[in-house]
């Protein structure tokens, strides 16, 4: 009986585990790669990336028929150079994260990067110039190795290993009991939140990809942890044209152009220096309140 119940009981568990494995692989595909329905038009050309130049020109976005959640939009993320988006939960920015890849289309207005409207380039070519740190980094079933090769599929143990070096990751997964063979997910190994965030940046490390798209994580690390990553992030931001969602104030005040919104629009743009010279702006109200509580998240500060 038990024999005949066991192999059941298997295929059951199997099931399971691939259906959730079909949610996780969309979830990737929707940040990596091209979703099978979505269509390029028909005269879509590569985009052709040099600097790596982001150009937003008055965007406007609403989620289906729902209410404009983006009202007119415009700035420049220079090439090579990186852009803090900072504002109150709801302004729009994470909106703003997800109209680069194309996982949604502006309602008007145009996105270019390098001059390119991207609405003419493929899907494909778009999104291999481009990597994604979550706030909440995925690992899904499979080994450490696995989980960073994710980054670029045609990777080889040695890009791997770089990028896991780059990361600093590397020593931490040769402590573990099968190295970079170790499996990681629900049936795997238990990493801490900052080993995850580093296995995240390796996975986009090893893209090698011109701009970097960055969900900075609001939860708190230990000290230890949060000191590895903010390094694997440095290194993983350097030369590259970054667009991040910052919540820590030494990356707002680091950033060579910070943009501050506010229900759908910028309501601020500038260095944090300049900003913090605007008496009545909402980044000085923010700057102020930091000086008076420095572990405060720039988004508890403005709210
Ligand atoms: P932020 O990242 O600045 O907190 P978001 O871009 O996440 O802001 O959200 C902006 C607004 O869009 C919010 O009102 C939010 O409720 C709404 N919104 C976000 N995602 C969706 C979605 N998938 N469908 C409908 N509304 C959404
Ligand atoms: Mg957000």
């Amino acid at each position: 009986l038990l024999m005949a119940y066991d192999p059941a009981r298997r295929l059951a568990r199997l099931q399971v585990s691939l259906e959730r494995a079909a949610v996780n692989a969309r979830m990737i595909y929707e940040i990596l790669d091209t979703m099978p329905h979505q269509r390029d038009r028909p005269d879509a050309t590569e985009i052709k990336l040099g600097e790596a130049t982001i150009e937003l020109r008055d965007v406007r976005f609403a989620y289906g028929s729902g209410d404009e959640i983006l009202k007119g939009v415009s700035f420049l993320a220079e090439g090579g150079k990186t852009t803090a988006l900072v504002g109150p939960s709801g302004a729009g920015k994470s909106t703003i994260i997800s109209l680069i890849p194309r996982f949604y289309d502006p309602k008007s207005g145009q996105i270019l990067i390098d001059g390119q409207d991207i609405a003419g380039v493929t899907k494909q070519s778009l999104r291999n110039g481009l990597a994604y740190v979550s706030q909440q980094p995925y690992l899904f079933e499979g080994s450490i190795r696995d989980n960073i090769r994710y980054g670029r599929p045609e990777a080889t143990d040695a890009e791997i290993e770089e990028a896991a070096r780059l990361a600093y990751a590397h020593d931490f997964i040769l402590a573990q009991p099968q190295g970079y063979d170790t499996p990681v997910g629900e049936n795997g190994v238990t990493l801490s939140g900052g080993q995850r965030q580093r296995l995240s940046i390796a996975r986009a490390l090893v893209r090698n990809a011109p701009i970097l798209l960055l969900d900075e994580a609001t939860s708190a690390l230990d000290t230890e942890s949060e000191a590895a990553v903010q390094k694997a992030l440095d290194r993983a931001m350097s030369g590259r044209t970054v667009i991040v969602i910052a919540h820590r104030l030494s990356t707002v005040v680091n950033a060579d152009k910070i943009i501050v919104m506010k229900d759908g629009t910028v309501v601020e743009e500038g260095t944090h220096d300049e900003l913090a010279q605007r008496p009545d702006g909402l980044y000085a109200r923010l700057h102020n309140l930091q000086g008076s509580a420095s572990d405060m998240t720039a988004e508890d500060a403005i709210l």
